[in-house]
């Protein structure tokens, strides 16, 4: 006998479309992340000694705590905050500190900086906890940010800005939208996608706690449309929320740029050198949001993060979950990448990462990718022509900028034009070389420019500060001389008054006779000294007319 048949179980209506704009420009590189994106993070292993530079992040470097020999716990700050735009640095493992000098660091310069080297003691042990938890929602929002700030908390999307100064818009800004950057448009990085698929609930967590510190009305989730899982995953992480969407946006390259995201997402545009908060919205990293999330529920400080480690030259892509700090050799071994035939190693993606020399550089805050590209499978470079003027470059461009007339200006070292067609409105984000027929290396002729600038702002600084000392110095020169002639007449008119002109005339009588005294004093002692002196010549060196040898030296 059959029972009552089952409801028809519909599936749920999909949420409303919401508006979107279109960004000008962009460009649909190969994304080859499915090499990587198809596997489960795993915990990278625990290195035996962590490099920790102490300047990751934009702004000053941290300020050293700890000193060579200092046992340290896993967890404790061993660098502070420099100031307001820093961020501490803390132990991502317990051990001894070995060492604090310069070594090599990620950076597009190849330069050196300070760093604070941990020997792991394996013991892998926390330091004393506190977590806030829900407490966190009692708290005023400039407290909430001092614990984030605390937390050595930077954007973890490539660019290392303070989070805590992103979440202070200032008393005289409201805040209408939080947006999470889950776009992750660069090609080859997945570290984003499988944190999304992996902790969504962390990630709504710390969001739930931006927003607080923000006071923001809405909070807009921005995912790419190539990642459905993720999209998936967030939805139902932010079910029963208010004021919660996720956005899933066109996969075009570079959506995940935080200007042309906020474009995409609400039709307003960021101010030229101007910056969001501007406008009413901050945009935040999925990752960031998740470590705002373990700092407050967890008291853990930002000491690992998801990093993407793939390329043509590794065997096993995937995402790794990393100790900051951890050499980058030891994350090509565990994802068994072929050293020997490593032709190319990119911090970050093909469009906007820049090469490493060395794969015994740290992994830092901002490394979301490693790309390691294999010499054998590399393309051979193409020959670059002269520009061709087709205009290509320019489409291409989602900034509206001239790619093709800043290139000539750099290239003839004209960079006041350069600055003249916005330089520094460009994001490098390389659409123009990457479109460019003449396969002109674009981006780097702006970089060159814009270095070349900043170089000649310094100097001028420096010319401003040391004419600004001189002129100060010729002032204190002046005033000393004025105060000191002031002192002297001041001495004079000080006087007795009843000495009258005799009595002066008479004082300076006495004062010329004692002058006098001295002189003749010192006359007879010279004479008396040069007599003892002058020897009695023999008569034999007398010459037959009376004159001696030494008559016509001068002396
Ligand atoms: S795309 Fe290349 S060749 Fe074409 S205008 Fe731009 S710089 Fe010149
Ligand atoms: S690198 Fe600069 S000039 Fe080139 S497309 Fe991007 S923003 Fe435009």
């Amino acid at each position: 006998m059959s029972g009552p048949a089952d409801p028809i179980r519909l599936p749920p209506e999909p949420p409303p479309k919401p508006r979107l704009w279109r960004f000008s420009g962009g460009v649909s590189p190969p994304y080859n992340k499915t090499m990587s994106s198809v596997h489960e993070t795993t915990v990278a292993r625990l290195p035996a000694r962590l490099i920790l530079p102490l300047h990751q992040h934009i702004g000053e470097a941290a300020d050293p705590l700890v000193k060579v020999g200092d046992q340290v716990l896993k967890g404790q700050q061993i660098a502070r905050a420099n100031g307001y735009v820093s961020a501490p640095v803390h132990a991502p493992t317990s051990g001894r500190i070995t060492s604090i000098a310069e070594y090599p660091i990620p950076h597009p310069s190849g330069l050196s900086a300070l760093c604070i080297v941990v020997d792991s003691d394996g013991r892998d042990q926390w330091r004393e906890r506190a977590p806030l938890g829900d407490q966190f929602a009692a708290l005023e929002p400039s407290a909430l940010r001092n614990v984030i700030r605390e937390a050595g908390i930077v954007g973890l999307g490539g660019a290392g800005f303070p989070t805590y100064i992103k979440l202070n818009p200032g008393h005289d800004k409201v805040i209408d939208t939080l947006v999470v950057n889950g776009v992750e448009c660069e090609p080859y990085i997945t570290c984003d996608d499988r944190l999304m698929r992996e902790r969504p609930s962390d990630i709504i967590q710390g969001l739930i706690i931006a927003r607080h510190a923000l006071q923001a009305r809405q909070c807009l989730i921005a995912i790419e449309e190539n990642k459905p899982e993720a999209i998936e995953a967030m939805r139902r992480a932010i079910e029963g929320l208010e004021n919660f969407a996720v956005v899933p946006v066109p996969t075009l390259y570079p959506q995940g740029d935080a200007k042309r995201l906020i474009k995409t997402l609400t039709g307003k545009e960021v101010p030229s050198n101007g910056l969001s908060m501007q406008i009413g919205v901050v945009v935040v990293n999925v990752g960031t949001a998740a470590a705002i999330y373990r700092a407050i529920y967890h008291d853990e400080p930002l000491i690992s993060r998801y990093t993407t480690i793939t390329g043509t030259a590794v065997a096993a892509p995937r995402n790794l979950e990393v100790l900051i700090g951890t050499p980058i050799r030891e994350l090509l071994e565990q994802c068994a990448a072929d050293s020997s035939d490593l032709g190319e190693l990119i911090m970050g993606g093909p469009m906007m990462g820049f090469a490493l020399q060395s794969i015994d550089l740290p992994v830092i805050k901002t490394t979301n990718c490693l790309l390691a590209l294999a010499r054998s499978k590399q393309p051979p470079a193409p020959t670059v022509m002269p520009c061709i003027r087709c205009g290509a470059c320019m489409d291409a461009c989602p900034v509206n900028l001239m790619p093709q007339q800043m290139y000539w200006h750099a290239k003839a070292k004209d960079f006041e034009k350069t600055q003249e067609y916005n330089l520094f409105d460009c994001i490098e984000c390389g659409c123009c070389s990457y479109v460019c027929p003449s396969h002109l290396p674009l981006v780097q002729y702006y970089r060159y420019a814009k270095g070349e600038i900043w170089t000649a702002e310094r100097e001028r600084e420096k010319a401003d500060l040391a004419r600004t000392r001189h002129e100060s110095r010729q002032a204190r020169l002046e005033r000393e001389k004025a105060e000191k002639e002031a002192r002297r007449k001041a001495k004079q008119a000080a006087m007795p008054q009843d000495m009258g002109q005799q009595g002066r005339e008479a004082k300076q009588a006495e004062i010329q006779a004692a002058m006098d005294r001295a002189r003749q004093r010192r006359d007879e002692a010279i004479a008396r000294v040069q007599h003892q002196r002058e020897p009695t010549p023999p008569a034999s060196a007398a010459a037959p007319d009376g004159s001696r040898p030494d008559d016509d030296h001068q002396t």
